[in-house]
C-alpha cells in the first residue's frame, strides 16, 4: 500500500515557505505553519511525517518548538532550515532533537535530497519499531509493546480520571497439550487463541499482547471491573467455542483459558502536574511502569485465584482494591 507522506514547513516568512514548497513539490503532501504554536496545533490535528523548521521565529522560536515536538512526537524527524550559519546554532538545533540542518538561502536539490533521505530512514525506523513490538509467533503485540502502551494509557487514564482495565489470560494445562500433541500443534493453538482475543478486544484503546509462553494480557482503556469482567467472560466462552481438542485437560475435552481481571483509576502523579500532558518521553516512563506493575500483579493474583477455583473461568479482583491511591 502506498501512503502519501505529509511534510510540515514552519517559517514566519511566507517567501521562505514558498521556496521550500517549490523545492519539495511532488515528495508528498505539503502543509505549512507560520509559527511554532500553529505548527504544534496542526500536528495535534493531523500527524505529519517530517518537519522543516525555521530557527528564528517571533512567537515560539525553532529551538523551543523542536523541543516540544520531540517531547510529544519523539519519532518525527525535524530538519532545521535557517540563516544562522554558525556552529553554535547548528549544535543547539541538533541538541534540541533535530536530525539535520540546512542553510538559507536554500539549494533546492540539496534540501529535496536530504528530505528524501530522512523520509526513507524514518520509514525503515517505523518498520523496525512495528516489528520490535510484534510477537513473532502470533503476530499480536509483544511484552515490550504492552509495557509502552500501559504507560501511555495509565497517564491518559490519570488525566481523564478514567479506569484502566486489564485481563491476564492463561491457557489451562497447556504443558500437557504440548506433551501430547507436540509443539507444532501447540504453536498453532497459541495462534488461534491470539486471534480470538484480537477479534474480541478490538475497540480503540484495547491492546491484546502475548505476555509470555501461553499467557496473554488484554489492556482495556476506560473499562471498569464490571466491563472488563463481562468481556473476560465472553473471551472464556469464545476460546471454549473454538473446540480445540485437549484430551488430557483435567477441565474439559477442549482447550480452555483462565482469566484474572483487575481495574483501577490511576492517581495523578503530582510530579507530572503541569507537565506536557501527552508526553511520551521515555525518561519519564520508569516510575509509571513501576506503578503499572501493581495493576499487572493484581490481575495476575486474580488469574491464580481462577486457576485455584478450577480453571476455565474468570476471577474478578475484589472491588475494594479497584482504585489506585
Ligand atoms: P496451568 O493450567 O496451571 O496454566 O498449567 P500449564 O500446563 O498451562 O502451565 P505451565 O506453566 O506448567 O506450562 C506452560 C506450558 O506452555 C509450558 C510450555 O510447554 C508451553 N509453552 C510456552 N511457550 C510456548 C510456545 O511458544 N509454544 C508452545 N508450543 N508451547 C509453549
Ligand atoms: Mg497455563
Ligand atoms: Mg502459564
Amino acid at each position: 500500500m502506498i501512503t502519501t507522506v505529509r511534510i510540515l514547513i514552519v517559517d514566519d516568512d511566507p517567501a521562505a515557505i514558498e521556496a521550500l514548497e517549490h523545492a519539495l513539490a511532488g515528495l508528498g503532501e505539503l502543509c505549512c505553519a507560520t509559527g511554532g504554536a500553529q505548527a504544534l496545533a496542526l500536528m495535534a490535528d493531523d500527524p505529519v511525517d517530517l518537519v522543516l523548521l525555521d530557527a528564528n521565529m517571533p512567537d515560539l522560536d525553532g529551538f523551543a518548538t523542536c523541543h516540544s515536538i520531540k517531547q510529544e512526537y519523539p519519532d518525527i524527524p525535524v530538519i532545521f532550515v535557517t540563516a544562522f550559519g554558525d556552529e553554535v546554532h547548528e549544535v543547539r538545533a541538533l541538541k534540541a532533537g533535530a536530525v539535520d540542518f540546512v542553510h538559507k538561502p536554500i539549494k533546492p536539490p540539496v534540501v529535496r535530497a536530504r528530505v528524501g533521505v530522512h523520509l526513507r530512514l524514518n520509514a525503515l525506523n517505523a518498520e523496525l519499531r512495528a516489528l520490535s513490538g510484534r510477537d513473532a509467533l502470533t503476530g499480536i503485540a509483544n511484552r515490550r509493546a504492552l509495557d509502552n502502551q500501559l504507560v501511555l494509557e495509565w497517564r491518559r487514564a490519570a488525566r481523564q480520571r478514567q479506569p484502566l482495565g486489564l485481563l491476564m489470560i492463561d491457557i489451562d494445562h497447556f504443558k500437557r497439550y504440548n506433551d501430547y500433541y507436540g509443539h507444532v500443534r501447540g504453536d498453532d493453538c497459541l495462534r488461534q487463541v491470539a486471534q480470538v482475543l484480537a477479534a474480541m478486544a478490538n475497540r480503540a484503546g484495547d491492546l491484546v499482547a502475548r505476555y509470555g509462553g501461553e499467557e496473554f494480557a488484554v489492556l482495556l482503556a476506560g473499562s471498569n471491573l464490571e466491563g472488563a469482567g463481562t468481556l473476560a467472560g465472553k473471551i472464556c466462552a469464545a476460546v471454549r467455542a473454538l473446540a480445540i481438542p485437549h484430551v488430557h485437560s483435567a477441565v474439559a475435552p477442549y482447550v480452555t483459558v483462565s482469566i484474572g481481571v483487575a481495574s483501577g483509576v490511576p492517581a495523578i502523579d503530582p510530579t507530572r502536574q503541569g507537565a506536557n500532558a501527552t508526553s511520551q518521553s521515555a525518561a519519564n516512563a520508569a516510575p509509571v511502569l513501576q506503578r503499572v506493575q501493581v495493576l499487572l500483579a493484581r490481575a495476575d493474583r486474580a488469574l491464580y485465584a481462577a486457576k485455584a477455583a478450577g480453571r476455565d473461568r474468570v476471577c474478578v479482583e475484589a472491588p475494594a482494591t479497584a482504585v489506585e491511591s
